[in-house]
């Protein structure tokens, strides 16, 4: 399904279901199919295999990290059910003793795979980090990132590899209806990862960033996490961080994950030695970005400044481009992406999917399209790639080395 039309998926858009993925039952939501013998889309109220008429539920797949949805799950809300939790939900198949999902891969980087993380060993080094770290209060929070909400990202701090996680802010200027720190109750969904709930100090980021660039070959560092609200709320502790960091070294990348609100502290962070960043956005069209974000004290036109502040600097800016199936791909859609990279020269585009409730989205952002107007994720990444092949392509923050190695070869080879 995609945006409320069903399609019977295309073994070309269909990839073996990943490891580290999970599979969600989705509850009052009947799984719709398409039955060859009618040539119709029909739906499932009941499951044929019960003598019984026993109920049944669609079921979707929440794709590891590096991998982004072309299909969310095909399913017929059953009466006004509650909003969906705070995840992705992509089509999946079951086929010769095999899942599938509808996907696409878009970084070879096993950065999150949690087969390489040791339980044992991150246990053993958060009380390690105890004795170096004694005073530190964000490693104290790190800690129960890591050990409460299994944050990946956090985990990778304690194991001394790939990006480290710099959680500042408690504040938002924004409102996203998706936001994963933050929801305001009532019926909305409950948060996965509640906000952090001081400020750190500069002294205490600028400590563990510097730990964790010197004990890493090709380190990232990076602002703007899942358990915060935005960065920029807290643009004085962020440029003091990566004032003390500069002084000592200018190895690895110091990154920024953002909303991109305020271009006048962007612009100093990239003056005191800010590396790079990643812009969220759902929409490069200003009426659906205002409906998703709900932007309080700044708008679309901030977000363009920043990024042309970044760009000024020298900075390398992505864009954490946040995909539904049946949006993302639509032809308007595509037209304005294609038209911001042509604008803004973007150097990378990291394809995430966005966690919120299929159906609900279009709802949400009151749009609907149609289908011969989805031209398929496939063929929007294609058409990025043929137009903008110095535009890098993927999902996680890249390290120096990564930057170099896309620059050297033609197309960045996904
Ligand atoms: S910008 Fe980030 S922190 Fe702020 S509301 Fe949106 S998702 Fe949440």
């Amino acid at each position: 399904m995609k945006g409320g039309e069903y399609f019977r998926l295309d073994p070309a858009c269909l990839i073996k279901l990943p490891p580290d993925s999970e599979l969600f039952m989705l509850p009052h939501r009947a799984p719709v199919g398409f039955d060859p013998e009618t040539g119709r889309y029909e739906e499932l109220d009941h499951d044929p295999g019960s003598r019984k008429r026993e109920p049944c539920y669609a079921v979707a797949a929440f794709l590891a990290p590096g991998y982004t949805a072309v299909y969310s799950a095909s399913y017929k809300e059953k009466g006004r059910p509650r909003l969906l939790p705070l995840f992705s939900y992509a089509a999946v198949a079951f086929y010769r003793g095999q899942f599938y999902a509808g996907g696409v891969r878009v970084d070879r980087e096993r950065r999150q795979r949690l087969e390489g993380m040791d339980v044992g060993l991150i246990k053993k080094n958060v009380r390690s980090f105890r004795k170096v770290f004694p005073k530190n209060r964000l490693v104290r929070h790190l800690e129960t990132c890591a050990l409460v909400y299994g944050c990946p990202a956090a985990k990778n701090f304690f194991l001394k590899r790939y990006e480290c996680p710099l959680p500042v802010s408690p504040t938002c200027n924004a409102m996203c209806i998706g936001c994963i720190s933050y929801q305001p109750g009532g019926a909305c969904p409950p948060v996965t990862q509640p906000r952090i709930r001081f400020i750190p100090d500069p002294e205490e980021v600028a400590e563990i960033a510097l730990f964790h660039i010197r004990a890493v070959k090709d380190p990232v560092v990076s602002f703007g996490q899942g358990c915060e609200g935005e960065p920029l709320m807290a643009g004085d502790v962020l440029e003091e961080a990566v004032g003390l960091i500069r002084r000592s070294t200018a190895k690895g990348v110091i990154n920024l994950n953002t909303n991109a609100s305020r271009p006048d502290v962007v612009r100093r962070l990239f003056n005191k030695g800010l590396d790079s960043m990643r812009v969220s956005v759902n929409s490069l069209r200003e009426p659906f970005y205002a409906a998703y974000y709900k932007p309080r004290g700044y708008g679309f036109k901030d977000v363009v400044a920043s990024i042309k502040a970044a760009k000024r600097a020298g900075g390398f800016v992505s864009l954490n481009y946040l995909v539904m199936p049946g949006f993302t791909d639509s032809v308007e859609e595509a037209d304005a992406l294609l038209r911001f990279l042509g604008r803004m020269n973007i150097d990378m585009i990291q394809w995430r999917n966005l966690n919120y409730d299929p159906l609900a989205y279009f709802r949400k952002l009151n749009v609907r399209i149609e289908r011969n107007a989805m031209i398929g994720m496939d063929t929007l990444i294609r058409k990025v790639r043929d137009e903008y092949p110095e535009v890098m392509h993927g999902y996680f923050n890249p390290s120096k080395q990564r930057i170099r190695r896309a620059r050297t070869a033609k197309k960045d080879p996904l």
